[in-house]
Parts: structure tokens; sequence; C-alpha cells
């Protein structure tokens, strides 16, 4: 089917080809909550479930009434949608709407102010730029203020008020370049030359294995993922990837890392040295439930585990909310459900309704550095009818007190009540059920050492949740995918609409999934 298709022919001819092997090679028509329409060979309409949901960006479903209604009036009233450099009024109701849902959500008093980009990717790395930002400042000022200590040590000096503490020459950074007999100049340059070399230093980012944080320049060296980072590791960003499991290595990451500014003290009549911290970590990039990389949520404990760490050193947090965030979880933000409390947030994904492209960083208020919105900047970041729309899924998510939050929690029970049903039943098949709300993972057992060679030769190639998506397409009519890192889970994200029916239509397709896998019958997974 796809051979001739100019998405194949002109855009990816690769992912054309893959599409093509695994038989998800359909190009859909229409859609509507939680259903997408294509036609087959004959040219009749199909639907299908759709429980990919956008890679978790249609939590109010495809074509929501309300918000394509929203959509036409704002086009039907002929609204300034790209009315750059003015007074942006509904980016300015944006960000307080999502302001007032932050701050409800955590109940901290502080206002968040938004920038707002295109693309989840970019709000991640507006939040690296803004966090770097605050750390070069605060570098700027530490050195400044060591600059001025020097100052004050070689005027005490002249003026006989002060002489070198001898212990001064003994420290490692100026020992070798620098001995008593230089007296104040020459420690105080031994001492430049080291703040020098300290200031160079390329900061540091802290992420979690298995992380995934976007695939532009700056985001994708922040994914876990070599597949996609390897190749562009030379091109940026220092990051230390740290275990979920495993956070008591922090401690040891920071101790690795100290870098120290040497300052002059001047008391009692002496010039001492002192070591003051430099700050090297600008952000730890987290992900409240981790999605692509095979969904892994954080816990209570870590995540108190990362907050802490990250005041101790005085290191900014960012969460990373995606994906997990705009109700996915049953929660504003999926964070709150585990009481951990961001200096940053990313959203996407679900904030544009479906319809629109926007996504939006926020950063505390008291930590927002004036100029960073005169240095950084989109043009089609903000446009008033993605904002608009934005706006109007806050609403919606934010209105009688929830209700769709409490209805993705029930939602998600249900879904994740069918899916432990299924994994009693088939413990030689399905592993683990994990997630969030409606952020559902199904791991399934590796299939190393079957007996049948095609799925030997799919837990390889680490492709057999993809032969699975395609069977599963063209016998059951239902769309579904792996998660982006992890080959083996099944990602579900359907909207927060999902019906009964639906679930139980998943229930039979995966039932019959499972005793295809558990009889290796895998003629039905490969015949057309
Ligand atoms: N962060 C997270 C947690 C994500 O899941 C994704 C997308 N899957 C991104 C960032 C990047 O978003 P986008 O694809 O819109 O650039």
């Amino acid at each position: 089917m796809s051979a001739d298709s100019p998405f194949t022919e002109f855009v990816q001819p690769q992912m054309g080809r893959v599409l093509t092997a695994l038989g998800l090679d359909v190009e859909y028509e229409r859609a509507e909550g939680n259903t997408l329409h294509h036609r087959d060979d004959q040219g009749e309409p199909v639907p299908v479930l759709d429980l990919m949901g956008g890679y978790g960006s249609l939590i109010f479903g495809h074509n929501h009434p309300e918000i394509v209604a929203h959509a036409k009036e704002l086009l039907d009233q002929n609204r300034a949608v790209h009315a750059q450099f003015s007074l942006r009024g509904e980016a300015g109701r944006l960000g307080a709407a999502l302001s007032d849902a932050v701050r409800r959500e955590t109940s901290v008093k502080e206002p968040y102010l938004a920038t707002f980009g295109n693309s989840g990717a970019e709000a991640v790395e507006a939040a690296v730029k803004h966090a770097e930002l605050v750390r070069v400042r605060r570098a700027a000022a530490l050195a400044d203020e060591t600059a001025a200590h020097a100052e004050a040590a070689r005027e005490a000096v002249r003026r006989g008020a002060a002489v070198v503490d001898p212990d001064a020459f003994q420290l490692p950074a100026v020992q070798g370049h620098a001995a008593p007999a230089d007296g104040i100049e020459g420690l105080l340059s031994a001492v430049g030359a080291h703040n020098a070399a300290a200031l160079a230093t390329r900061p540091l980012f802290l992420a979690l294995e298995r992380s995934f944080h976007g695939k532009l320049v700056g985001s994708v060296q922040l994914t876990y993922n070599s597949g996609f980072r390897a190749p562009f590791q030379n091109l940026g960003t220092r990051v230390r990837f740290v275990p979920m499991d495993r956070l008591e290595l922090l401690d040891r990451i920071a101790e690795d890392e100290r870098v120290v500014l040497l300052d002059t003290e001047v008391a009692d009549g002496q010039v001492r040295v002192v070591e003051r911290d430099f700050p090297v970590i600008t952000a730890f990039l987290v992900e409240p439930v981790q999605g692509e990389g095979g969904i892994h949520a954080l816990t209570t404990e870590a995540g108190r585990a990362i907050r802490l760490f990250c005041n101790r050193v005085g290191t900014a947090l960012i969460i990373d909310e995606v994906q997990s965030g705009m109700g996915r979880c049953g929660a504003f933000l999926a964070s709150s459900l585990i009481g951990l409390r961001g200096d940053y947030y990313t959203l996407s994904k679900s904030l544009g309704g479906g319809l629109a492209k926007i996504s939006a960083m926020l950063v505390r208020r008291s930590l927002y550095q004036g100029e960073f919105d005169l240095i950084h900047s989109s043009t089609f970041a903000m446009d008033d009818f993605s904002s608009s729309v934005a706006r109007k899924v806050v609403e919606m998510l934010e209105a009688d007190d929830g209700a769709v939050y409490r209805q993705v929690t029930e939602r998600g029970e249900r879904l994740a009540g069918m899916l432990a049903d299924l994994r009693s039943a088939y413990p030689d098949i399905i592993e683990d059920i994990r997630g969030k709300g409606l952020f559902l993972g199904v791991q399934l057992r590796d299939q190393g050492t079957a007996r049948s060679m095609v799925l030997r030769g799919s837990a390889y190639t680490g492709s057999l949740g993809y032969l699975l998506s395609g069977y599963l397409l063209r016998q059951e009519r239902i769309r579904i995918a792996p998660t982006g890192s992890a080959g083996n889970v099944l990602r579900i994200q359907p909207s927060a609409y999902i019906t009964d029916v639906e679930i139980e239509k998943l229930r039979g397709a995966l039932d019959r999934l499972c005793r295809i896998l558990r009889y290796e019958d895998t003629l039905h997974l490969v015949h057309p």
C-alpha cells in the first residue's frame, strides 16, 4: 500500500517501509473520540479503536465537539492569530489559567510564568535554557564577589593591615603555582587562574535512566535511549543519567562533579583563602511517569529524594509533564499525585486539545529571569489560535471541580483491572501492568527462548511490540503501539471517554493475542 504513497516517496521512505512490513501502512481519513477511520483495499471504510491516542495528546479524544466548535468560532471571527510583538491577550489568559491550575493542585502560593512553544521538546529546551541562565547569573555573581574580595585583600596587604596566611599557599589549587615568597600578587594570580578555569566548567544536567525529553539538538542529549542520542552526543549538553532506583548515587555524582571557586577573606590581620561551591549542575529533569522508556512511575520516596537533592545542591528541578500532565494520570500534573513540586514544569500534548500544536514551560515567578523573554522566542509560539484552544482545554479539565480527572482515574482503574485479569490468566505472556490513570503499559515477557522463529526473531530485534501492533490493527482493528524505547511494552493511552464496550473489545483482542503467544500459533501474527 505504502509503496506508491507520496509519504513514502517524498517524506519518510524508511518509515514507509517499516509500516508496510508491519502492516501498519494505512492512511487515516477521519477521526472522532477513540475511533480513527481508514479504507480497506476495496475502498470500504474501516473504523479502528485508537488506543495510541496521538502518543498521549488526546485526553479529550479526536475532534472533541466542544473543542472543534471553539476552534471554528475563532476562525469565523477572523481572530488575529499572528500578531507578534504585541500584547498577546490569549497567551496571557492561558498563562494565568496554567498558573492557577498548578497552584490549585500543588498548593504553592507563588505564581508561575509561562513561555510558550510549539512542541514538547521545545518546552524542555526553554526550561533548559532558562535554568542555565539562572546558573550563569549565579556563577557570574559569585565570580564578581570573589574578584571584589581579592581586590579588598590586595588593598589590605598594601596598607599593611594584613599579611598572607602562609597556609594559603598549601592549598592544592595554589601549590605549584605560587609560593610564600610570591606574596599577595602570587597568591591572587594562582587564585585567579584557578577561578578562570572553574568558571569555564561545562554545566551538567541530571536525568533519569530510561528518560525521554525530546529529540531536538538540546533535548535529545537528555533522552536516555542511545539509538536516538548517540549519533548527536558531540553536539552539546553534558548529561549524567541516574537509575530511578539508585538515587543514593546522586551524592556521589555531586561530589565527583564538585567545582569550587577560591575566595579570599581578610580577618584578624590575615588573608586566607576559602572554597566556595561553584554551581555546576544546571538542572535535574524528571518525568513523574516515564512514558517512552516503558511506563515507569516515580515513587513518592524517589520524588522526595530528588527534591531534597536539588535543594541540597541548589539546582533546579524540571518536571517534564509533556506526556504525564494535562489530566493523563488523573490530575493536572502527575507529579502532584506523589507530592512532588517542581521549579519548572513542561506541558504539551493534550494541551493542544488534539487540534493545536502548543507547549508551555512554566517557571516559578521568583526564579524568572527578566530578560529571558527578550532573548527567547519563536515565530509561531503563543499564536492566538493555539493559545485560545489550549485555554479551552484547561477550562474543560478544571471544570466541575476536576470531573475529568476523576473520570480518568475511574476509567483508568477499570482498564487496569481488565489488564490485571489478563495478566493473571496469562502470567507466562504478560510480565507486568504499569502506569497511572490512562497512561498504562503492558509489559510482555521476553520471547527470546520461544520455539517459534517469528517470536525469537522479533525478540532479537526488539520489535515484538511492533509485530503485535500490526496484528492488532489488521485482525482486531485496534491501534496500539509500543513505547518509543521499550519495544516489549504496549502503551495504552485512550481518551477520558473510553467506554466499557471499548475496554471489553480490548480484553477480547488481547485475550486472543495472549493465546496465540502462549501456543506460539504465530502464523496468525504474520498472516495478512
Ligand atoms: N517529554 C516527554 C516526557 C515526552 O513524552 C515527549 C514526547 N513523547 C517529549 C518530551 C517531546 O515532545 P515532542 O515530541 O512534542 O517534541
